[in-house]
């Protein structure tokens, strides 16, 4: 029968602590609601002896999270372990996770005793927490520098006392697979009363080797994994639970575990901490970096139009992924750009494949990344060129104060004849500007994205705006370049604007 494998979060803790700036209380419900979405069997919140705004936090979310059970850190201390379960009070189930140093660097230079009495302290703690919770973690601090035999004559005794949990870290990311998959082995064949608790491994990512470690280690029996979202953590990181979460699916059989996680929540979770903790995912991160499932080589991409699976190991709606990008480049073979065509909209009949592509390929020489939108430029360059300048510029000015009102008067020239329109608002310049153009045009969208390039010419520096819009479910490009920044940003927009009039005139067609 296949066994479940418990994921316990320490986004909250191990992750947060190794922030920056530290998130505010708002920031850490936003994160652990999502968490519980997700179905995160256990929730680390933080270390609440560690500071007054830890146990405020920890105390506020244990009124909300319901279906996730919530854990808080402590040392072998009696305040640690009371100002926890006060901590968590609000909860009627809750785990404490005790730690303490194991290994003879840990017993003699940080705990200055000597390891009976290091199992006195951790069976004393134990019962302390036991009478709080029946829940309770005891975790082997530096496990992977602590001998075998130390290592399993503790672990016996803090079951005796009541842990239900063991966890064995790898704290300083130093371990290999083999090795340490070797430690969970020992433990489950020396120690006699191992069966009446989970074995759990908490891996640092050091040498690159958190998720190996971990997955090594449900080979060899562990059942509670820890990690955070996105792998966030001290140094180099934890074990990023994504990547764990999704091995276990695609090896649920030969590994034969299962979790409990709904894996449509993955991609979403891994968004929302990355915004909220300011730690952007690298674009090729296993899962969930923006490339994870874009393909960029010619063969690769037709590939995957006939059968994703020849080039996809993992389903991108599986983690609630739902649009999935094929890079255009200059490796982009024709099924591409016939693919992104039709995706608009467009029949093969509406345009010549042949010049298309040869006008594509010249763009993404010079371009590198090209966007639909560039295609369908290309598609149609006789009538762009007619277009281009459907909606132009005669005129604006601006007026904007600090905390106050902002004021735009625009004036357009639209085949020989003069618009104009006057707007004042109170939520700043660019937004004005965006009234202004959509009462000229009746065009009303969402700017997605707004980028400044600025680019020495000579004596002037010309402030390029890119900016992305969503109009109708589709996106939009536009771009202005002129010595001043707002000039640049109307034209941008306008220049949006005539793409998506001059898009709509060749579908009417
Ligand atoms: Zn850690």
């Amino acid at each position: 029968m296949k066994k479940k494998i418990i994921i316990l979060d320490t986004t909250l803790r191990d992750g947060e602590q190794s922030l920056k700036a530290s998130l505010t209380a708002r920031e850490k419900i936003k994160i652990a609601i999502a968490l519980e979405n997700m179905g995160i069997d256990v929730i680390e919140l933080g270390f609440p002896i560690s500071s007054p705004g830890d146990f405020k936090s920890i105390q506020q979310i244990s009124k909300i999270i319901k279906n996730s059970r919530i854990c808080s850190l402590a040392r072998c201390l009696e305040k640690d372990i009371d100002v926890a379960a006060e901590a968590m009070s609000f909860s009627n189930s809750f785990r404490i996770h005790l730690f303490l140093g194991t290994s003879d660097i840990h017993v003699k230079s940080k705990l200055r005793k000597n390891f009976k009495e290091i199992i006195e302290m951790a069976i004393s703690s134990i019962k302390r927490a036991r009478k709080y919770t029946d829940d309770v973690e005891f975790s082997c601090e530096d496990a992977g520098r602590t001998s075998i035999d130390n290592l399993c004559r503790i672990i016996e005794k803090v079951i005796k006392a009541g842990a239900k949990t063991i966890n064995i870290p790898d704290t300083v990311g130093y371990s290999f697979p083999e090795k340490f998959s070797q430690i969970i082995k020992e433990i489950r064949k020396r120690v006699d009363n191992i069966d009446q608790s989970i074995i759990s491994v908490h891996c640092h990512n050091d040498l690159g080797m958190a998720v190996a470690n971990s997955i090594s280690a449900i080979q060899a029996g562990a059942q509670q994994i820890e990690g955070t979202i996105n792998g966030i953590g001290e140094r180099a990181g934890n074990a990023a639970l994504e990547e764990i979460i999704m091995a276990i699916r695609l090896h649920e059989k030969s590994l034969n575990v299962y979790t409990n996680i709904k894996h449509k929540e993955i991609y979403k979770t891994s968004q929302i901490v990355s915004k909220l903790c300011c730690v952007p995912i690298p674009i090729n991160k296993a899962i969930v970096g923006i490339n994870a499932f874009s393909h960029s080589s010619g063969i690769h991409q037709d590939g995957v139009l006939k059968n994703k699976k020849n080039y996809e190991i993992i389903d991108p709606n599986s983690i609630g992924l739902k649009e999935v990008k094929l890079n255009l480049t200059s490796r982009s073979g024709r099924a591409a750009v016939k693919h992104y065509m039709k995706e608009m909209g467009y029949h093969k009949n509406d345009y010549d494949i042949n010049q298309l592509y040869l006008n594509f390929l010249k763009l993404a020489d010079k371009k590198g990344q090209v966007f639909d939108y560039d295609l369908e430029a290309l598609a149609f360059l006789n009538e762009k060129r007619k277009e281009l300048f459907y909606f132009k510029l005669k005129k604006f000015t601006i007026e904007s104060y600090s905390k106050g009102t902002t004021t735009v008067s625009i004036k357009l020239l639209l085949q020989e004849k003069e618009y104009s329109t006057k707007i004042t608002t109170n939520s700043g310049s660019i937004d004005a500007i965006y009234q202004a153009l959509k009462k000229l045009t009746n065009y009303s969208f969402i700017i997605k994205q707004f980028q400044l390039t600025l680019e020495q010419k000579g004596d002037s520096e010309i402030k390029k705006i890119d900016i992305t819009i969503n109009y109708n479910n589709r996106c939009f490009h536009g771009f202005g370049l002129t010595t001043d920044i707002v000039e640049s940003i109307v034209n941008a927009m306008l220049d949006a604007i005539n793409n998506i009039r001059r898009s709509e005139k060749i579908k009417k067609k």
